[in-house]
Parts: structure tokens; C-alpha cells; sequence
């Protein structure tokens, strides 16, 4: 397993539409494992594919610190409510802003294993989630954000 060096805004892979996995194998294994390793070693609750110049559609999401998921070519099939609060991510470091997202998803996803399955989220696990598929398709929450970028008050913040 690898630390892999986390693309910044302004870098153009992250304005691209990630390509969807087809089988798993050795390269796209050790990819996930790194994208865990890099996103905890960041403090982050959640990492997608392009963040680290892979053009797949891979996310890895963890807003708990002990329950990580992997979710290969995902997709949301179902949304509800809202909630506006603030967003980072790991990509546009030192800043937040805040962003309006709904407040439940489910997603069908392939895991690892590349069996497909459903994750339902509420608060910040469905606001990880739109933020990570977000990346898939080359859109960044800066898009979204609701006035201006703010700066990290402390080292605490969760970002994706
Ligand atoms: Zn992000």
C-alpha cells in the first residue's frame, strides 16, 4: 500500500468524467488500498478515483473512522429532503463552504468483490456521497457552494 499524492484544484483531471469498471484485478485492488490509506492519512471521510489522477469511476467513503465503504461505478437511485452545512475537500485544502445537499440517499454500487449492493445514508454519510460522485463526473462542490470560500478555522475539519 501507497500514500498517493492528492490532485488540487486547477488540476485538469479533476474537470474529467471518470470511466466505469469493468473487472476487478491486481492494479484497480491496489488502488482502492491506497485511496483508504491516502484518504485516512489525510483526515478524510472520503476520496475519489480522480483525486489521485485515476480517471475511474471509484470512491471510498468513511465518516466514521471504523466503517469504510468502496463503491465501484455508483450510482444514486433514490433522494430526499435537504441540508445546507458546510463542505471541504481534499482537493481545494484549507477551505470550506456551504453547500446544499439532500439529506438521504441510496446508492447502488459494486463493492471490491465487485458484487453489486445499497448503502443508504443519511446527513454527512449522503453529503460524502453526492460530494465523492460528484468527482466521477468532474464536478467539485466549489460549484455549488453558497457564497464564498472560508478558511479552515481548525485541523478538525472533515474533508473529502
Ligand atoms: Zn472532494
Amino acid at each position: 500500500m501507497a500514500i498517493r499524492n492528492i490532485r488540487e484544484m486547477g488540476d485538469p483531471v479533476l474537470g474529467k468524467t471518470c470511466k466505469e469498471v469493468t473487472e476487478m484485478n491486481p492494479r484497480t485492488r491496489d488502488l482502492i488500498e491506497d485511496m483508504l490509506e491516502t484518504m485516512y492519512e489525510a483526515n478524510g471521510v472520503g476520496l475519489a478515483a480522480p483525486q489521485v489522477g485515476i480517471l475511474k469511476r471509484i470512491v471510498v467513503i468513511d465518516v466514521t473512522g471504523e466503517d469504510p465503504y468502496v463503491l465501484i461505478n455508483p450510482r444514486i437511485v433514490e433522494s430526499s429532503g435537504e441540508q445546507t452545512g458546510s463542505e471541504g475537500c481534499l482537493s481545494v485544502p484549507g477551505k470550506v463552504a456551504n453547500v446544499t445537499r439532500p439529506n438521504y440517499v441510496k446508492v447502488v454500487a459494486l463493492d471490491a468483490n465487485m458484487k453489486s449492493f445499497e448503502l443508504e445514508g443519511t446527513e454527512l454519510l449522503a453529503r460524502a456521497i453526492c460530494h465523492e460522485l460528484d468527482h466521477l463526473d468532474g464536478h467539485l462542490y466549489v460549484e455549488k457552494a453558497e457564497g464564498p470560500l472560508m478558511d479552515v478555522q481548525s485541523d478538525s475539519e472533515d474533508e473529502e
